[in-house]
Parts: C-alpha cells; sequence; structure tokens
C-alpha cells in the first residue's frame, strides 16, 4: 500500500485488540483514545467512591482542566492539586485515573501531548460514532441484500459530497460580520472556510495577552490545525504598523529594507533617512537623520 495514503492520525476507544493491531499495521500512525469515552469510564469509577457530590464535581473539574489545559507545567500543577486535595480518603478514585489512563496513555489524550501534531480539533470519535449511527438509519435493517445496501450507502454518499460543497460554497459567498471587523482576516475571507475563519478568530482574541507574555501560550493551533497562532498574528499586526508609519516615506516600503531585531520589535534606520523604533504594537518611535546622513544606495 502507498505509503502517502495511510492516516497521521487515528482515533478510538480503549480496545486493547483494536489497539495492538493499530500498533502492529500502522506503526507510524498517531493514536489517540477518546476523551468522551474515557470521560464516561472516570464517571462511572469514580463517582460512587466521591459520594459527596460537592467533592466530585471539584474532581471532574480538575480532571478535565488536567486533561484539556497546556501547557505542560499546567498539567503537572494540576496533577499536584488533585493529590493534594483527594489523597487519603478518596485515594481510590485518584488511583483509578491514574494507574488506567495517565500511567500508560497519557500522551493519547491529554492535550499537552495530543496538541504536538495535526488532528483538526478530533479528539474524540464522535464523528464517525455519528456517521455510523446515520448509515444504519439509512439502512433500516441489517437484513439488506449487497444491491440495495449500495444503492442507500451510494445515496447517502452523494447527499454528503453535496453538502460538503455546498459549505464550501457558503465560505465562499457569505461574509460574517465578526470577520470584517478584523483587519487580519479581510483578505481571508472567500477564500477560507467560515470553520477555520472562526478558529483564527478564536486565537486572534489573545494577540494582546501573548504580546505582555509571549511564554505564556503555546502554539496550539498552529500544532493541531495548521493555522496562525497568536504569535504570528501578533509579528503581521507589527509590521503592518511599521509598514504604515513608512508610508510617508515610500508607498511600498519593502521589508528587505529594514533592519530586524525580532526580540525587542524592528528597527529600521537609514533606508528612509529615519530611525523608526517599534516594541511590539505598544510603542512607535521615530528620529529623523541629521542631513549629514545620506541614504545607501539600494
Ligand atoms: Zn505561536
Amino acid at each position: 500500500m502507498n505509503t502517502n495514503c495511510l492516516p497521521g492520525v487515528i482515533v478510538t476507544d480503549m480496545e486493547i485488540g483494536l489497539m495492538n493491531a493499530i500498533h502492529n499495521v500502522l506503526s507510524s500512525t498517531r493514536h489517540l483514545l477518546c476523551r468522551w469515552h474515557i470521560n464516561r469510564y472516570v464517571m462511572k469509577a469514580c463517582k460512587g467512591i466521591l459520594k459527596n457530590c460537592e467533592k466530585w464535581e471539584q474532581f471532574i473539574v480538575l480532571w478535565n482542566m488536567l486533561v484539556l489545559e497546556n501547557p505542560e507545567v499546567d498539567y503537572e500543577r494540576n496533577l499536584h492539586e488533585m493529590d493534594r486535595i483527594f489523597e487519603g480518603k478518596y485515594s481510590k478514585a485518584l488511583d483509578y485515573v491514574k494507574v488506567n489512563w495517565l500511567k500508560e496513555y497519557k500522551d493519547r489524550f491529554v492535550a499537552v501531548w495530543t496538541d504536538t501534531f495535526m488532528h483538526f480539533g478530533n479528539t474524540t470519535s464522535n464523528r464517525a460514532e455519528s456517521a455510523h449511527s446515520k448509515l444504519k438509519r439509512e439502512l433500516g435493517t441489517s437484513q439488506c441484500n449487497f444491491e440495495t445496501s449500495w444503492a442507500k450507502i451510494h445515496a447517502m454518499l452523494l447527499l454528503q459530497h453535496t453538502e460538503i460543497r455546498a459549505s464550501f460554497e457558503r465560505s465562499q459567498s457569505f461574509v460574517q460580520h465578526e470577520f470584517d471587523k478584523v483587519s487580519l482576516l479581510k483578505d481571508l475571507i472567500g477564500y477560507v472556510s467560515i470553520v477555520a475563519l472562526e478558529e483564527i478568530l478564536c486565537e486572534s482574541k489573545k494577540i494582546k495577552y501573548v504580546e505582555a507574555d509571549p511564554i505564556a501560550y503555546g502554539c496550539v493551533i498552529k500544532c493541531s490545525h495548521e493555522l496562525p497562532c497568536a504569535h504570528e498574528m501578533a509579528d503581521v499586526e507589527s509590521k503592518r504598523e511599521v509598514e504604515y508609519s513608512l508610508d510617508y516615506f515610500d508607498d511600498f516600503p519593502l521589508e528587505d529594507r529594514w533592519m530586524l531585531i525580532p526580540e525587542m520589535g524592528y528597527l529600521i534606520a537609514n533606508c528612509y533617512n529615519v530611525v523608526l523604533i517599534h516594541f511590539l504594537n505598544t510603542i512607535s518611535l521615530m528620529f529623523l537623520l541629521t542631513k549629514s546622513h545620506s541614504s545607501p544606495e539600494y
């Protein structure tokens, strides 16, 4: 089989036989475990141990934070917090999640590890399950012969194809007011799907935070969806600010005429007989040089 046809990521439930088969046959495929099903197992095993309703709610909130929060320091902190609160009287519940899930499988469902590769947000098997139940509904009975089954499956796939095409057309023609308000998204409207624009819009709201603390936010969306992360968007916005400031000297202030010092912002010297210091989006200073400085040749 052509290796290009093999899936990059597979999401399954906890079925040892299936998991072994995937490991043997698709050894290069990243294998995730469905978070939704894991949560069901956790609820079944732990709710009875934590009979106190308030304690159970606290447990499940912390568990969800442990599973969903990035980066790794948050994982360690959340685990430590669970240890602190539930050790002793409720340690059985703690042991259950540690021994059965975290010890061997944390890299298959905890965001710190799963968000390091592209899965387009598929962290549960829900999509496959809903497709399966739709197929069962269409078939109606398990007693169909090959011919009638084929006709029904074919009709269902045609309908699905039509729905996908309709969603692409909607992305090309339908402009959501929210997207229009964000300057970074303007050039993408009509070319990028509405779903992707919504993801980018959500990420763009972090721009002001990454400027204050660049390390606090990881590049999750870049890894998991191959979409621009808040750091990249902040960078583009900064460059636009610089271009806007240099408009006075040059209609097209090309970047190759800039001197860049990314750690501190942008510094543009001499090319336009000005020095412009730009610290991210917060401070922008411009100095005109004296006549004794001449523009370099370019
Ligand atoms: Zn980033």
